[in-house]
């Protein structure tokens, strides 16, 4: 070992945009976002032992940049994220994110990775790993509103992990439309484009709602919504950013992932501090119910938690052991004498 170059556990593994779209091909992405699935499930199975905090958020006039971190006492990890519904407009991202892990015994990095990607494939497979719990049985059909960056990762989640056979489309551009459905061409689900939000959810037993607009909107009224679906709200992930009508929720079992959060950025903002909800991962656990019958309406609340994110990274540190998809960053400092940090710059000179 040299003062210039740095030991093997100074580089940390660094995860691009390019090698995770190789690790998504070599995997497959269905089986990617199932066997993310189970890594979150296992991790909402242990909910106690994690560190568990509201993201810590930092808002604008045009969005939000968010820190999420958590710990299970030997891995810590964190993601940095944006939400800035106008990005699009200048042929930018709504939602950009790269996260890390490190190891609680040392505080040294053990992983950075790209996370706009992983965002896309954790927050889906979430969303069908409640579904698989909240949704009527034997549901197949899936009301799609919003077709943007994360819709197509929706659709193939619901299919890889609850036997998703249709899914109908909405978007105000119609534009969108058109992408998602070409996206989903040939992957084995029947796609259907819909020109309202009504239309689409014709005979759906699941909702997904995943727009993306600065303000407390109505995608959804009451009166659009019967007994028995399943709502899976994703885009209404911000103080004044919501997607459902107020009855909407008060004809509906919440359920949610981690409540000081989805109070504060969550459809329930529109309700009193004290209504019901349910954590899902006591669902997960036995601890709480599900779906308890076909006439129940389930909701969920989704905004996103830190430790969706952390199961993420460590499905994917687990993955690039296998694939070497990966660069080493030279990130941390390493002097031959850990007290001679001056004297290795000196001598880099
Ligand atoms: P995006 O900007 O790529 O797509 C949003 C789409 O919604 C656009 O195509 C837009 O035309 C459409 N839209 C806006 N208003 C609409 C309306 N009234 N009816 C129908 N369609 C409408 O954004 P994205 O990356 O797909 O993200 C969607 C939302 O999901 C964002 O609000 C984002 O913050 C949120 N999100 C949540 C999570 C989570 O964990 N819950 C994770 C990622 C993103």
């Amino acid at each position: 070992m040299s003062n210039s170059s740095p030991s093997a556990l100074a580089y940390v593994p660094f995860v691009s945009v390019d090698n995770m779209m190789k690790l998504v091909h070599a995997i497959g992405i269905e089986t990617f976002m199932a066997e993310l699935a189970e890594y979150v499930e296992a991790d909402f199975k242990r909910w106690d032992l994690f560190d568990k905090t509201p993201r810590v958020a930092s808002h604008s006039a045009e969005g939000v940049i968010e820190l999420m971190p958590t710990s299970d006492g030997e891995v810590y990890g964190f993601k940095y994220v944006n939400g800035h519904p106008k990005n699009t407009k200048d042929g930018l991202q709504t939602v950009t994110a790269f996260g890390l892990l490190a190891d609680v015994g040392t505080g040294y990095p053990v992983l950075l990775s790209e996370m706009t990607i992983l965002t896309a494939l954790r927050t889906a497979a979430t969303s069908a790993m409640a579904a698989r719990h909240l949704a009527p049985k034997g549901a197949r059909t899936m009301a799609m509103i919003g077709n943007g960056a994360q819709s197509e990762f929706q659709t193939l989640a619901m299919k890889a992990i609850i036997g998703l056979k249709t899914v109908r489309l909405y978007d105000i551009d119609p534009a969108a439309t058109a992408k998602c459905a070409a996206n989903l061409a040939g992957q084995g689900i029947e796609v259907v484009s819909c020109t309202s939000a009504e239309e689409a959810m014709q005979g759906a037993q699941i909702i997904t709602t995943c727009t993306a607009d600065k303000q407390c909107a109505t995608i959804l009224t009451d009166n659009m919504i019967g007994s028995g679906v399943h709502i899976n709200a994703i885009g209404g992930d911000c103080p004044g950013k919501t997607e459902l009508h107020r009855d909407i929720l008060l004809r509906s079992d919440i359920f949610v992932e981690f409540p000081p959060q989805t109070r504060i950025e969550g459809e329930i903002q529109q309700l009193p501090e004290d209504h019901n909800v349910t954590e899902l991962w006591q669902v997960i656990t036995g601890a709480a119910a599900g779906r308890q019958s076909q006439a129940q309406i389930t909701l969920f609340d989704s905004v996103g938690f830190a430790i969706e994110d952390f199961s993420a990274l460590r499905y994917v540190r687990d993955k690039l052991k296998d694939t070497g998809l990966y660069e080493q960053l030279d990130m941390l400092a390493d002097p031959d004498d850990p007290r001679d940090l001056f004297g290795m710059v000196l001598r880099a000179g």
